[in-house]
């Protein structure tokens, strides 16, 4: 996909997330990683909702801005992201509300922050981490990131949002989605003692997608059978 249309595609999701209220305000932004190994980074206080292709900050290989606005100051979270996902491709980074809301429920495994309550929630998102609460902009959320190894493609910010990879920007998106609507749902059935997917369920979807979930690898040997 040319340059020209990458842009394109940062704007395209970039409003249909902010247009049923992924992000509100200035929230949020979306990373892709180029072929010369240089990116293309929402500016900072852009709206996803009002993004102008030619005004996306696009940084070479070194981080360096080479044309465009300024870049988000949410920068680290991505870099720290890519750095340790090789595969990754883009990266898409919300306020939405229902995630935001889950890193602050006291209950939250922060290795596997949501249940396996859909499949494809499961297919998308995989397991998501949860990192303590830091300051916007602070860079140390890039070695709490690090911290995780690459292990996870989706990760909450505590009292602030989901970062979610993907290895193109229509996975990213998806995956951020799935990550939202699951969200919700705990957040619907919490207490109400549901039925999630059980580890037969799940170990079938990781045998049938080839699923690579952190827990699994965590628990390397363990039968679910
Ligand atoms: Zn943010």
């Amino acid at each position: 996909m040319s340059e020209t249309r990458l842009r394109e595609e940062i704007c395209r999701y970039g409003r249909s997330l902010f247009e049923r209220g992924l992000t509100p305000g200035s929230s949020g932004n979306i990373s892709l990683r180029l072929d010369d190994g240089g990116w293309l980074v929402t500016p900072t206080n852009a709206s996803l909702g009002f993004l102008d292709p030619a005004r996306i900050a696009r940084l070479d290989a070194g981080g360096r801005l080479v044309s465009g606005d300024k870049p988000t100051k949410e920068i680290p979270l991505h870099s720290a992201l890519y750095e340790t996902r090789g595969s990754a491709k883009a990266i898409v980074h919300l306020h939405s509300t229902h995630a935001v809301a889950l890193t602050m429920l006291p209950e939250i495994d922060p290795r596997a922050a949501l249940p396996p309550m859909t499949p494809y929630y499961l297919m998308r998102a995989g397991e998501t981490a949860l990192v303590p609460y830091y300051r916007p902009g602070d860079p140390a959320v890039a070695d709490a990131i690090r911290g995780l190894a690459g292990k996870y493609s989706s990760v909450l910010l505590a009292n602030h949002g989901p970062v979610v990879a993907g290895d193109s920007l229509e996975a990213a998106v998806f995956a951020t989605e799935e990550l939202e609507e699951t969200a919700k749902l705990y957040l619907l059935l919490r207490n109400l003692n549901p039925r999630y997917l059980s580890p037969e369920q799940v170990a079938d979807l990781v045998k049938t997608f080839g699923l690579e979930l952190p827990s699994l690898a965590r628990h390397e040997g363990h039968d679910h059978g």
